[in-house]
């Protein structure tokens, strides 16, 4: 059902990490959300990319285009709808963004680009508080603004690829071969 968008990226693979952390708003601790993309990547038009990908490349996402439906499902559930489509009057547009699960404060995304924040990790205690699942694709993400975390690109490089769903930090250990 989702609409054809001109700029788009096609991705291998999308990892739903999870993290806690404490709302601005009323301090509650609330579980935040991100996506990561893993290549190979198809792009399609002009997707606003910092980086050019190659083939294992692991990129941030932040749009404001629906979710592949495999995504979609991932992040509902997960989240139970406080990851969603808002406007940010920060970013004067709209994007899908994270809410308190307390208040319903909206959450932006500089959880993803600031050194310590939940999902820019500056040490192995912030690196245990992650959770990532991961979806196969490939699946399209429209309208796409990918950044790059070289700390998350690598933690998720190191997790084993061989199994899926429930990839917890507690079985992230680089190199093991399951
Ligand atoms: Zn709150």
């Amino acid at each position: 059902m989702n609409a054809i968008a001109d700029n788009a990226i096609v991705a291998a693979k999308a990892w739903v990490l999870s993290a806690k952390t404490a709302c601005y708003q009323c301090h509650a601790n609330t579980r935040v959300f991100a996506i990561l993309l893993a290549g190979p990547f198809t792009l399609r038009g002009e997707p606003d990319l910092v980086v050019s990908p190659d083939d294992d490349a692991i990129l941030t996402l932040t749009t404001a285009a629906p979710l592949p439906n495999e995504a979609l499902a991932v992040i509902d559930e997960s989240s139970r709808g406080r990851y969603r489509l808002d406007h940010s009057h920060t970013a004067g547009s709209s994007y899908w963004m994270n809410h308190c699960e307390a208040c319903d404060a909206k959450l932006g995304d500089y959880y993803l680009e600031r050194p310590g924040e939940a999902f820019f990790p500056m040490d192995d205690e912030g690196f245990d508080q992650l959770h990532a699942i991961c979806i196969q694709g490939p699946m399209e993400f429209g309208e796409p603004s990918c950044g790059y975390n070289g700390a998350l690109a690598h933690w998720i490089a190191n997790l084993s690829t061989g199994q899926f769903h429930d990839v917890s930090a507690s079985h992230a250990i680089p190199g093991e071969r399951l």
